[in-house]
């Protein structure tokens, strides 16, 4: 057993989601291989493994979109963000897992218009509707700020501004931290107005030159909430302190290794660099979770995807990590390379 849950220190937290059986896994009568046990305890059971694990929370196939956002620590993060932190949260797991599904939903949310209270959706629109609601209690002045982007082969694109098709440069300052170079930023101030970006963003991440699910698999997209809010001193109530914190929702890139599909040149670097930013991501987590290394160099600096995330997984920041994986034999070796991503987040 690797310990993943019992050291819950609050700076990462991971959740296991095990998206049910699909139609063609049922079909094929796939031996089903994840076994649950409670407190967080999940076993991989098959001939080729056997082993378990254990995190802050597991998903079982049952689960609704409701039950994940309600029991992951979204809420906890949305309000950590209120207060001036910098939080994340990313979906991790091999393409098919149910990333996607459970940060945003299935597509149809898009289709004719939103669905505002639909049971389907993800973590990224229920979250919309907290902090809008949670802002509410704040009295002194508040913002948000959305940006919504993409990383694809190392390389920035702007999801609500594609009018230029061009990459971004990552760049550094001592007030910001990292930060993506003129990038588009919308204020918004009610549930819709976020929407309509997640929608904008989505929308272009579809149109993009390759096909969507090629596209989407092997793209990192991350939406920025910047939250800035002035609240009364608790010590001098006429005082406000006025506070930034951000919010920023991820859905990675496919954790499968790319296949070798005849390789041109260009693949292979493609592959390289997909691999590269998870390669990183998965090293940063380790050294961050090991109370040993958590003092030391996290290398954030090798790639973009590290660097965009540096304030939310160092400093003071909070991430939570939700690996999502599949229930199925047939997919048992990367269920059991994703299980294992995420238990280095949490290794004592
Ligand atoms: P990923 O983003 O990891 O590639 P998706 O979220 O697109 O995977 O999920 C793959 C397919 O499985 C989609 O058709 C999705 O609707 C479905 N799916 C994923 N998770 C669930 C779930 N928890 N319940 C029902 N269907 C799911
Ligand atoms: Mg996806």
């Amino acid at each position: 057993t690797e310990n993943s849950g019992d050291d819950l220190d609050d700076h990462i937290n991971v959740v296991l989601r095990v998206r049910p059986a699909n139609g063609q896994e049922r079909d094929r009568k796939d031996q089903l291989v994840t076994k649950f046990h409670g407190e967080g305890r999940v076993e991989v059971d098959h001939v080729s493994v056997n082993r378990s694990f254990v995190y802050n929370v597991v998903f079982e196939p049952e689960a609704l979109q409701e039950d994940v956002f309600d029991h992951s620590g979204v809420k906890k993060l949305i309000d950590m963000s209120i207060n001036g932190y910098a939080c994340t949260a990313f979906a991790f797991g091999q393409t098919g897992s149910g990333k996607t599904h459970t940060m945003t939903g299935p597509p149809q949310q898009f289709e004719g218009g939103n669905h505002p209270e639909s049971d389907m959706q993800g973590v990224i629109q229920r979250s919309f509707r907290y902090l809008v609601q949670q802002l509410g209690q704040v009295t002194g002045n508040k913002t948000i700020k959305a940006s919504y982007l993409e990383i694809y082969n190392e390389q920035v694109i702007d999801l609500l501004n594609t009018n230029h098709r061009r990459y971004l440069n990552v760049r550094w300052s001592k007030n910001k931290g990292f930060y993506v170079e003129n990038l588009f930023i919308v204020e918004c101030e009610t549930v819709d107005d976020l929407m309509a970006v997640l929608e904008e963003g989505m929308r272009n991440r579809q149109t993009g030159s390759h096909g969507l699910n090629e596209f989407s698999s092997r793209s990192h997209s991350m939406l920025t909430l910047t939250v800035d809010t002035e609240q009364v001193d608790p010590d001098d109530e006429n005082l406000y302190l006025t506070k930034r914190g951000k919010l920023t929702f991820v859905d990675l890139a496919g954790s499968e290794k790319v296949k070798d599909s005849g390789s041109s040149a260009e693949m292979l670097i493609e592959s390289n660099n997909i691999n590269r930013s998870l390669l990183v991501l998965g090293n940063c987590i380790s050294s961050l979770g090991d109370p040993k290394k958590r003092q030391g160099h996290i290398p954030y600096r090798d790639s973009k995807l590290t660097k965009l995330l540096a304030d939310s997984l160092g400093g003071n920041g909070v991430t939570l990590m939700i690996a999502c994986v599949t229930p199925s034999a047939y997919h048992v070796h990367e269920t059991t390379n994703t299980l294992r991503y995420a238990s280095r987040a949490k290794r004592i």
